[in-house]
């Protein structure tokens, strides 16, 4: 698995501040600079106020300022088990590789094409893994090809979007995905716990590694003050 920021809001940490600022000021934070708007802030230097005020809003559970700095991420070779996992978060936007354009042609290498789960290698089944997944990329090739020799093809091809139903939840795709930082922080409260399958919980590790060089004082605070607990940010 790769991952990538492929995008992202400029100063985060200093948006949510400013966000978040915005709600106990009279004046209007547009019109004033980071320094000004942050003067009230306990804290010596305007890094010492950041990391107060957001310290603070996690915990009050203030979590609406980390909803404006947005993420996009870009995911390559993961399987259709963890595609389908981290697509049930619905407060984040998905493009995902289309498995009716993109399927691997006959005879590319199919360690290539699929995830083998670690318990699958420790087990040493991987070969026994491995054929199981070419057969049924094999029987897919038969079905779209007009020339396939095999005689169960019946008397048409099968268009590729129905004939990928033979492919194996193994099958790696690539993904882009954009979601903000309390979506972020909410996805790792649920995928980066000990009880989510490992793939997504290595995808969510890697993101927030990434969010951490992006936000910061957020994503620090975060993983101190808030990862594997209990309070987490969402009902
Ligand atoms: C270890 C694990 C095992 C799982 N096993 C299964 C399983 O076997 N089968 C299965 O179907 N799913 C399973 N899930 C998925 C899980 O049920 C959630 O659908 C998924 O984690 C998305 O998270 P979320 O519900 O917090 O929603 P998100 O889409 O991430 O939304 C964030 C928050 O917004 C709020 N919200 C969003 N939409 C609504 C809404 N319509 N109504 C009310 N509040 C809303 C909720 O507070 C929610 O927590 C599993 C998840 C984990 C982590």
């Amino acid at each position: 698995m790769k991952v990538a920021l492929l995008a992202s809001t400029n100063d985060p940490d200093e948006l949510a501040c400013k966000a978040a600022r915005n709600d106990y000021t009279t004046e209007y934070v547009a019109d004033r600079s980071f320094e000004e708007v942050m003067e009230p802030v306990d804290g010596e230097t305007v890094e010492e106020k950041k990391a107060s005020l957001i310290a603070q809003l996690m915990e009050r559970g203030h979590y609406g300022p980390f909803e404006h700095p947005n993420a996009t991420f870009a995911v390559k070779g993961i399987s259709r088990v963890c595609m389908a996992q981290i697509t049930r978060h619905r407060h984040a936007s998905f493009d995902v590789q289309s498995l009716r354009y993109t399927v691997p042609e006959r005879g590319s290498d199919i360690r290539e094409a699929v995830v083998v789960p670690p318990s699958v290698e420790e087990a040493g089944l991987v070969d026994e893994f491995l054929e199981g997944c070419e057969r049924q990329f094999d029987l897919y090739h038969d079905l779209i090809d007009e020339d396939s020799p095999k005689k169960y093809r019946g008397d048409g091809v099968t268009p590729p979007e129905d004939a990928r139903f033979l492919l194996p939840m193994a099958t790696k795709v690539n993904m882009v995905f954009t979601l903000n930082a309390r979506s972020l922080m909410h996805v790792a409260d649920m995928r980066a716990a000990a009880d989510a399958q490992w793939e997504v919980r290595e995808l969510t590790d890697r993101m927030l590694e990434l969010a951490e060089d992006w936000m910061p004082v957020t994503f620090e605070t975060y993983r101190e003050e808030m990862l594997g607990r209990k309070n987490r940010l969402a009902p």
